[in-house]
């Protein structure tokens, strides 16, 4: 499409135009010569792997950063961006990753921060109010007024976010990853408020790395991969797997091949397990699970709700109480005797969650991590010292296998990306050839070239007959690998589904726990 407008002046029916934007951070450009054009009234999606450059161009146009170069044009017109009140005045408003509410303040107080109008407190709350009220009319956001931030859920706390932009009288509004911490329920509620902003003619930036969400809401898509802008599309006119090569660089293979689960004997079996946390919270009230050979449960659940007291307590890195039970004998849970050394010996291997705090050792390098749990191992002792020449072939040939880049053993665990420190943590403890493996967010910050690996890696584990535990906040992983699914809710197990026979919305339910969808 040509436009006859001089350079100066863009087209006023765009919304938002960036030219030739660049930003870099010392060595790394994150955002290179990237132009974008985004039309009034519409959903915008911009996608691309972690550290693609999003939320730094983001925060550009809300004037975190200033660009090395480029420029900006709101609604056709230049406009510089020095600091976010600029932004705010320009009419942009922004929904952050990590929400920039005051926790002890109510609704109202939070709307109206920072924008009220010096001495005018009691007109600002009056307004506040009426806008709160049509809002909550138009868009079913219904949120007290008078309700103190900390005693709502994260999908409430994001409707005072968008509100205190529209009160902020917002005709753009950008919004960084929005549904990480919601429910499938809570995410759909937010499409729907997002849909209805946009039918009034409001602006929509959507950054996330979900193709599913792109293509469910928005109407048009950028692409940004290493810094770049690799394409802009009308969402009608591309898919899923298009926007993955986009992103990727290659083609990627989104679906999970996997044959049905022949499960084989019980390898572990849990009755009533509990943990009482330090400030003696009940975080887990009495779990029952079992798990066979060969097969894979899913545990479903908004984060927070006992998986990881779960995996800690299995992994023997948490102290509980009640029974487990692994290949029919019992695990001693008191005293010194729980702790992961011996799970490991007993064939628990486990994957953590959160794998830069328990998953490895940042400042050691990558063939001493990988030899983390084996120094007892004949293969690499010679005589009283350790072989580490050995230990240092081991990790080449498990960093080949398992696809880790760069292939360096040498190199320190924190200099590897979040997918291939994950990848890591993978090879070593599949490599110990586990009857159990307990794996916590398997993806978390990883590319959807690396998901796609480490996808086949579990399900190749499970086909050699190998039990796993796998924990997950993203359902669409959940849903792709499981052979059984259990969705667990305030320390408790709703309920057991098999992926054939349930679907995100009965899933999403007992995520909420609405026992009701046990119907
Ligand atoms: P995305 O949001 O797509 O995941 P970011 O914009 O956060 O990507 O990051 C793009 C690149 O810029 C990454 O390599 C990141 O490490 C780097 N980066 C982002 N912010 C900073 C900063 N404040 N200082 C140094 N490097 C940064
Ligand atoms: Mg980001």
């Amino acid at each position: 499409m040509s436009r006859a407008a001089p350079r100066d002046e863009g087209d006023a029916a765009l919304a938002i135009e960036l030219r030739g934007i660049s930003k870099s951070f010392g060595p790394v450009q994150a955002n290179r010569d990237i132009s974008i054009e985004v039309r009034r009234g519409t959903i915008h999606g911009i996608i691309g792997e972690n550290g693609a450059g999003k939320s730094t161009l983001m925060s550009i146009l809300y004037g975190f950063y200033r660009a090395d170069a480029g420029e900006i044009l709101i609604g056709g017109r230049r406009t510089e961006i020095p600091d976010s009140q600029a932004a705010i005045d320009a009419g942009i408003g922004m929904v952050f990753q990590h929400f920039k509410l005051v926790e002890n303040f109510t609704v109202l107080e939070n709307v109206i921060l920072g924008a009220e109008d010096g001495r005018l407190l009691k007109p600002s709350l009056a307004k506040a109010r009426r806008l709160l009220k049509q809002l909550a009319d138009d868009y079913e956001m219904d949120v007290d007024p008078e309700a103190v931030i900390e005693e709502l859920g994260v999908g409430q706390q994001q409707r005072v976010e968008i509100l205190k932009a529209l009160y902020r009288e917002a005709d753009i509004l950008i919004l960084d990853e929005p549904t990480g911490v919601l429910t499938p329920a809570e995410a759909d509620h937010l499409f729907r408020i997002l849909r209805g902003l946009r039918d009034e003619g409001k602006t929509i930036i959507l950054i996330t790395h979900k193709l599913r969400e792109i293509m469910e809401i928005t109407d048009s898509v950028s692409v940004m991969r290493r810094g770049e802008m690799t394409a802009t599309v009308p969402t009608a006119e591309t898919s899923p797997e298009e926007l993955a090569e986009l992103m990727v660089g290659r083609k990627v293979l989104l679906r999970v091949d996997k044959a049905p689960a022949r499960p084989g004997d019980v390898v572990l079996e849990v009755r009533d397990l509990r943990v009482v946390d330090e400030q003696k919270v009940e975080r887990l009230r009495g779990i029952d699970l079992t798990i066979r050979a060969g097969e894979i449960l899913g545990i479903a659940g908004v984060s927070g709700n006992g998986q990881s007291e779960l995996l800690e307590v299995l992994g023997g890195y948490a102290n509980g109480t009640g029974s487990i039970r692994m290949n029919g004998q019992e695990i001693d849970l008191t005293g010194t005797a729980s702790d992961a050394r011996t799970r490991r010996a007993r064939g628990i291997a486990h994957v953590p969650e959160d794998r830069q705090r328990e998953g490895l050792v940042m400042d050691y390098r990558a063939w001493e991590n990988v030899a983390f749990g084996y120094h007892s191992d004949p293969r690499f002792s010679s005589g009283l010292f350790m072989d580490h020449a050995a230990m240092r072939a081991d990790c080449d040939d498990k960093m080949r296998r398992f696809d880790v880049r760069p292939p360096d053993p040498t190199l320190a665990a924190k200099n590897f990306s979040g997918g291939n420190q994950q990848k890591i943590v993978l090879a070593r403890e599949i490599e110990r050839n586990p009857d159990l493996l307990l794996i916590g967010q398997p993806t978390r910050g990883v590319d959807i070239g690396a998901i796609e690996f480490i996808h086949e890696q579990i399900v190749a584990l499970r086909d050699q007959g190998k039990a796993i535990l796998l924990v997950s906040v993203e359902l669409d992983e959940i849903m792709a690998l499981s052979d059984r699914i259990a969705v667990m809710f305030d320390g408790r197990i709703m309920g057991e589904r098999l992926p054939g026979e349930t679907d995100q919305r009965e899933l999403g339910l007992l995520m909420a726990g609405m026992a009701g969808a046990a119907a």
